[in-house]
């Protein structure tokens, strides 16, 4: 089998963001690969785990993935903190004499931007609007890299490496079959410290609220990294409960237009045409045709704006996301736009991380570095259909079937922008809807 046919049978998709199918994204020819190691969201340690524990499985992939795009270079992007990381990428490249580069940089957020990364390594900035390969270049997150070597020996995803952190007894890296809920990853990792609590499923700063009543009914995916119980009242729980209402009225009535979302916003800096400040003014005066609104496009919604920057504790960040819904329902295509040079503070103006920790209130959990190794045992998971961009695999087995763990449960052509779904334990198909399919162990 080819090495794509090899990504595409197990499944492998983008392990760091919206899990974007790896089998499409290497089908392209590049001049440079970028491997992002950077793990910026403090609190998450998953990549830094794969990075001491299978080096030579990650940098095998790098080599592999390089020859395949004709790429004349690979860099890993990493923050020059993580030494026992750095140290054991070394040892690896040296052990099979890999052609591979690695470029350390300060610690700061949001490093493992993909734009960011991209700015590190060559200097130069990825323009408004233009994916990597506009530039020659592919990015991979490192522990998709892992995901790739696993492919290339027809290992299939079906578990995920996860940090469970924040309040929960024992603070964990767990692995848990694709599917098992995060009930059981709470519990496996002694369950929450207190009672009132939420979750955020990722990175503090870009994860998304999970209720502490859906935890039983969300479950595992290939792209899950982290699992952040806090406390109710913490203002990363609340911040993520406003209504876009009461946003819209702390835009009109309380932004000053001071303009210190944009003078830190990481694209502006990099001569993206996007202003923060203005876009905050036209929603909040409800000026829906305003030509400004249209650079919200722009937004990675990385949280500067809306969780370091504003001092009167407004969100741009979700003002951004809101609009850019609105803009893709009422078909408003996207601009030509034009980019500025990098701007001069950009070097000044990158977020150190132990600022950032500080000011959104997690120091506490931050000092825990002495994780548990944990691995479940579930005996039933429920496996997203859809858990990647693109099409959705059809199932391919029925109720009563009996599966063994890396049998294909949902699939779909190697030409479709989507990817193949596995079963993740060994058992019996008990339920299949049209978002998912279950599994328990028969005992
Ligand atoms: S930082 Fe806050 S107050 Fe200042 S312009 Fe931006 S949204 Fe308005
Ligand atoms: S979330 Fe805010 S700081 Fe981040 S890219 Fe968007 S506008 Fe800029």
């Amino acid at each position: 089998m080819s090495f794509i046919e090899d990504i595409y049978k197990a499944g492998v998709v983008g392990a760091g963001g919206a899990g974007f199918p790896t089998h499409i994204k290497y089908k392209a020819n590049a001049t440079h690969l970028m491997i992002n190691a950077a793990e910026c969201e403090p609190l998450l340690f998953t990549d830094q785990y794969n990075m001491e524990n299978y080096a030579d499985d990650i940098i095998s992939a790098i080599s592999l993935a390089k020859s395949e795009i004709n790429a004349d270079k690979a860099t890993i992007g990493i923050k020059s903190k993580y030494i026992k990381s750095i140290s054991a990428l070394q040892n690896a490249i040296k052990k099979q004499n890999a052609d591979v580069d690695i470029c350390s940089f300060d610690s700061y957020y949001p490093a493992g931007d993909e734009q960011s990364i991209i700015n590190e390594i060559t200097g130069e900035a990825l323009p408004a609007g233009k994916i990597p390969l506009d530039m020659k270049i592919i990015v991979s997150n490192v522990s998709t890299m892992k995901n790739i070597y696993d492919a290339t020996r027809n290992i299939p995803v079906t578990e995920k490496c996860i940090t469970v952190t924040g309040e929960v007894v024992c603070p964990s890296i767990i692995t848990v079959p694709i599917g098992t809920s995060i009930k059981e990853c709470i519990n496996l990792s002694g369950g929450s410290s207190i009672e009132d609590y939420d979750v955020i499923i990722g990175g503090p700063m870009m994860g998304k609220l999970l209720l502490k009543e859906n935890i039983g009914t969300t479950f595992v995916t290939k792209t899950t990294g982290g699992i952040i119980i806090l406390p109710k009242d913490h203002k990363l729980i609340t911040r993520r409960k406003q209504s876009i209402e009461h946003i819209k009225n702390q835009a009109s009535s309380a932004c000053i237009q001071c303009t210190f979302c944009t003078e830190l916003c990481p694209r502006y800096l990099k001569g993206h045409p996007l202003k923060p400040h203005k876009i905050m003014k036209a929603f909040g005066f409800g000026d829906i045709t305003n030509e400004n609104l249209k650079q919200a496009s722009l937004c990675c919604e990385c949280g500067i704006c809306e969780l370091y920057s504003c001092p009167m504790g407004l969100s741009p960040r979700m003002v951004n996301a809101h609009v850019k819904i609105e803009l893709r329902k009422n078909n408003i295509p996207r601009e030509n736009y034009i980019t500025d040079e990098i701007h001069d503070m950009l070097i000044y103006r990158k977020i150190p991380t132990s600022r950032l920790i500080s000011k959104i209130d997690i120091e506490k959990y931050y000092k825990i570095h002495d994780f548990n190794i944990l691995k479940s045992d579930t005996d039933t998971v429920t496996i997203m259909l859809s858990q990647h961009i693109g099409k959705v695999p059809t199932p391919v087995v029925n109720v009563g079937d009996t599966v063994k763990k890396g049998d294909v449960i949902a699939d779909l052509s190697i030409d479709d922008m989507g990817a193949i779904i596995h079963a993740s334990i060994d058992g019996k198909v008990t339920e299949i809807t049209n978002k998912d399919i279950t599994i328990k162990k028969v005992i």
